[in-house]
């Protein structure tokens, strides 16, 4: 199997893994603001997009398995985060194709992927969503392209912009999704969207580590 595929199905059972040590964390975190169900979701929808990954055909391209993975994590998580989510890896798997997977490339993707989620979430930095981990994420990545990092150095280098932009969501009021509601209340703690959004990241980076596409 191609290494690129192989980058797949590692970032998806890394995931899984990942957002199982944190279910609990994730889903008292949504507690706090929304219905609890944000951890429980998130394994759902990993479960079944390592299944549908593990059984794709080898000839998928990255882009089409990332595509693979999207549509069965929609289909399984549901809410909010399960439409968001599966569309976010429709947009980058589509940008992705065959490649390529210079970080520049890769970072052209996620902006897409970014996108597609402030389309159909209305949500923009500052909202208190996954978003407020995701867009700084993206910046960070297209200046270490910028610089010439590799896509595994960059995407590593690139992971400390999103863990504070989760972090910073503490101090924010919820504008979109369940949350909103709560108004002031949701003041006080991290938003679990952009936690989870920071699990998936780090996911990846563990996939790519020692691996570079793009070398
Ligand atoms: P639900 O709200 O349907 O219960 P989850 O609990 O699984 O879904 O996911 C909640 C997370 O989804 C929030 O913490 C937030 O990050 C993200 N989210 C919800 N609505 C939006 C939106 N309109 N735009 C962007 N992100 C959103
Ligand atoms: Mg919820």
């Amino acid at each position: 199997m191609e290494q690129a595929q192989q980058i797949v199905r590692m970032s998806v059972e890394r995931a899984l893994a990942i957002i199982t040590v944190h279910e609990t964390e994730l889903g008292a975190l949504d507690a706090r603001a929304g219905d609890g169900d944000h951890g429980s979701t998130m394994v759902r929808g990993l479960r079944a997009a390592n299944e549908a990954v593990a059984a794709a055909d080898d000839d998928q391209s990255l882009g089409q398995l990332l595509m693979t993975a999207g549509n069965a994590f929609s289909n399984a998580a549901g809410g909010a985060s399960g439409a968001l989510y599966g569309m976010f890896m429709l947009t980058v798997g589509q940008r992705l194709g065959n490649g390529p997977f210079d970080t520049l490339s890769v970072h052209d993707a996620l902006a897409a992927g970014l996108e597609t989620i402030s389309r159909l979430g209305k949500a923009k930095p500052g909202d208190k969503t996954m978003v407020d981990a995701l867009s700084p994420f993206v910046n960070a990545l297209g200046r270490a392209g910028e610089r010439g990092a590799g896509l595994a150095k960059a995407w590593n280098e690139a992971l400390p912009a999103a863990e504070a932009g989760a972090e910073s969501t503490a101090q924010m009021m919820a504008k979109r999704g369940r949350s909103a509601r709560l108004r002031e209340r949701s003041i006080g703690h991290v938003d679990p969207g952009a936690q989870s959004m920071v699990y998936l990241l780090q996911a990846v980076g563990e996939a790519l580590a020692g691996v570079d596409l793009d070398e």
